[in-house]
């Protein structure tokens, strides 16, 4: 006997349900129950390595395989499970940006001049998806190792014409109320009698922060004990240090940074948060031509990557995590430079290997440090001294040293001290570690996003679609 070709009631109720259940599976992987509005990430996490390319990325990837045997938490992890696209970034007046421009781009989505901040180039002053956020109800945070009040963060709360005006960022961030600042730059906070000070004012802006209801924590004890419903940290007078040099007892890292912001944005939330996190260090360590600070930068960079990816695990359908660049800085590569200087033009080598690599990882303190112990006038002693300290399995060319001793600078780098730029092409003919410049390039960068709506941060865009994409993300989001 044929079977009836009909769907029974029992066939059609079983459909129902399974749809039923689809849509219930499609809103929750969107962070959404059917009841909480359009679909949205309750938290997102914004990630900038400043001046750090993909050359930047891939040295550090290599180095943490060749002497940890680890991968990267960027490639490994936010890479594979999530988008990659890659982003241009010149800025309205220039081929290659300041952090300024491009922080404007990333944060606001429009193109602004070299300098400016938080204003487009044709004079508007744009709404940022961190003011957005905050509009949104959920609580916003800045944590960087550079000055709090520097161009990439203050790209995100502020609108000012030259990012130089510092106390005036100070004053927007204060009036936006930004829940969470961590960083440096406790010098234009403080009024301008104290020492240290480098405002023109008398003004306490420390005192004027706690009396609109902020935390404040001066050292890495005092921010793991903060309590309250707006914190606001300075571990340093100027930029913090460099993960190398960094006093480990005194001066939280960028991790711990991310892990005490994470802990103290989450707390009673719940409309969520929107938290900037920068290490600058890659770009500074990068015009210093400094590439054993660099991968030392970047390697603490993953880490607080990585502290957000655990997040992530918690909660993947709420959590989406965007981590990328304003620009490259320095041009870095592991090839013999065509400037390089008459020392290295008759090198036998071409280009590293790993044991370059190992050789970069015996350095234990920057650059920076060591034109510190050197001073400006070292004698050919000191600079010996230093060489068998601090850089066993170097050798310093003569005629390096003699630009050295003699403060010749040694490069056409505009940033960078000529002792330090002596030594930085030292580490670079010794490692095949070079730069093809101390300034800016205009590579694009890449940008790795993971959670709900990575998939718009795919393919080949211009940094102004980041700001675009991360604004219409939050404007799915339901207001308070
Ligand atoms: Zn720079």
């Amino acid at each position: 006997m044929k079977r009836h070709p009909g769907i029974s009631i029992v066939a059609l109720a079983t459909i129902a349900l399974v749809l039923a259940a689809q849509w219930l599976c499609t809103l929750a992987a969107a962070g959404q129950s059917p009841s909480s509005g359009p679909p949205g990430p309750k938290y997102i996490f914004i990630f900038l390595a400043d001046g750090a390319g993909i050359p930047h990325m891939e040295i550090t990837r290599k180095y943490n395989r060749v002497v940890y045997n680890e991968g990267l938490v960027i490639t490994d992890k936010i890479m594979k499970q999530g988008a990659l696209g890659l982003l241009t970034v010149d800025a309205a007046d220039s081929l290659s940006t300041d952090s300024a421009a491009a922080a404007t781009a990333l944060a606001s989505g429009c193109k602004a001049k070299v300098g400016a901040l938080g204003i487009c180039d044709d004079g508007t002053i744009p709404k940022t998806a961190l003011e957005m956020a905050k509009e949104k109800g959920m609580r916003i945070g800045l944590v960087t190792n550079s000055t709090i009040y520097d161009a990439s963060p203050a790209a995100f709360a502020g609108h000012v014409s030259n990012r130089r005006y510092f106390n005036l960022i100070i004053d927007q961030y204060l009036r936006l109320g930004v829940d969470l600042l961590l960083g440096g730059g406790r010098d234009q906070f403080l009024p301008q009698k104290q020492p240290g000070s480098t405002r023109k004012d008398d003004n306490d802006m420390i005192a004027a922060f706690i009396r609109q209801g902020y935390t404040y924590a001066s050292d890495k004890l005092e921010l793991s004990r903060a309590k309250g419903s707006k914190l606001f940290g300075l571990f340093s007078l100027q930029e913090m240090s460099f993960e190398l040099d960094r006093d480990k007892d005194k001066e939280p890292s960028l991790t711990e940074m991310t892990q005490a912001a994470i802990r103290f944005l989450e707390e009673g939330n719940q409309r969520g948060f929107m938290l900037f996190i920068e290490n600058e260090n890659t770009d500074t360590a990068s015009h210093l031509i400094d590439v054993a600070s660099v991968i030392h930068a970047y390697r603490e960079f993953d880490r607080a990557v990585g502290m957000a990816y655990e997040f992530y695990r918690k909660h993947p359908r709420e959590t989406l995590i965007l981590v990328t660049s304003d620009h490259e800085t320095g041009g870095l590569g592991f090839t013999l430079s065509a400037l390089a200087e008459p020392t290295d033009r008759n090198a036998a080598r071409l280009t590293a290997t790993e044991q370059d690599l190992k050789k970069i990882a015996s350095i234990r303190i920057s650059l920076r440090k060591a034109g510190e112990i050197l001073g400006p006038n070292p004698t050919s002693e000191a600079v010996d001294q230093l060489m068998r300290e601090y850089f066993k399995g170097f050798t310093l060319a003569a005629d390096l040293k003699k630009m050295l001793l003699n403060r010749q600078i040694p490069s056409r780098s505009i940033f960078t001290d000529p002792v330090i730029a002596a030594l930085g092409l030292m580490v670079a003919n010794n490692t095949q570690a070079y730069w093809s410049t101390g300034g800016h390039t205009n590579h694009p960068v890449f940008v790795a996003a993971l959670g709900p709506g990575a998939e718009k941060f795919k393919g080949y865009q211009d940094n102004t679609d980041f700001g675009k994409n991360l604004k219409a993300i939050l404007e799915g989001k339901r207001s308070r």
